[in-house]
């Protein structure tokens, strides 16, 4: 039954969806389009990422100046931090300005993976329906499905980032 109300979708549609929300400039890091601006050209979860790397660097440069030994809890808390700069820097290279990224149905493929994953820990679209998407949806279309996907997956990194730069540290760690 169609609803009378119902508009019909256009097709200019989600390109210029896409634009619209890409107008007002983003964090340098991250490029999240939804969180504001707060500081310095960095959102709040940035600028405090920012701010706990310049905190640790000038507490271990004050130790050196003094010749006091330094902890290997600071040392690790520093490479924690550093890496927490690296995966919002990443966010902002895999999710930034997708109103002008080219996305493939590959990509869209390895976002339902990922989603997947986190809810059935079991990948139900590894290798299998990147030619959907390629064959189904226009580069617009496909830009704005990454798009909304990528609020989910954004979310999930973001809450994670310090225990996913933990592990990434102490990783390290145990190759040193
Ligand atoms: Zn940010």
């Amino acid at each position: 039954m169609k609803n009378s109300t119902q508009i019909e979708p256009t097709n200019g549609y989600p390109g210029s969806f896409l634009e619209s929300i890409h107008r007002d400039p983003s964090c340098k890091w991250c490029k999240h389009p939804e969180q504001p601006l707060y500081s310095a050209g960095f959102c709040r979860h940035c600028y405090r990422i920012n701010r706990d790397v310049s905190k640790l660097e000038s507490q271990i440069q004050e130790r050196k100046r003094h010749k006091q030994s330094l902890s290997s809890y600071v040392l690790f808390r520093l490479k924690t931090a550093r890496k927490m700069v690296y995966l919002a820097k990443a966010e902002g290279a895999n999710y930034g300005n997708i109103h002008k990224k080219n996305v493939a149905g590959s990509n869209l493929e390895l976002q339902f993976s990922q989603v997947s994953k986190a809810l059935i820990r079991k990948d139900l679209y590894d290798g299998n329906t990147a030619n959907v998407f390629d064959w189904s949806f226009s580069p617009d279309q496909k830009r704005l499905i990454y798009y909304l996907l990528s609020r989910v997956i954004r979310h999930r990194e973001r809450s994670a980032r310090r225990s996913i730069a933990m592990a990434l540290a102490s990783r390290e760690r145990g190759r040193e």
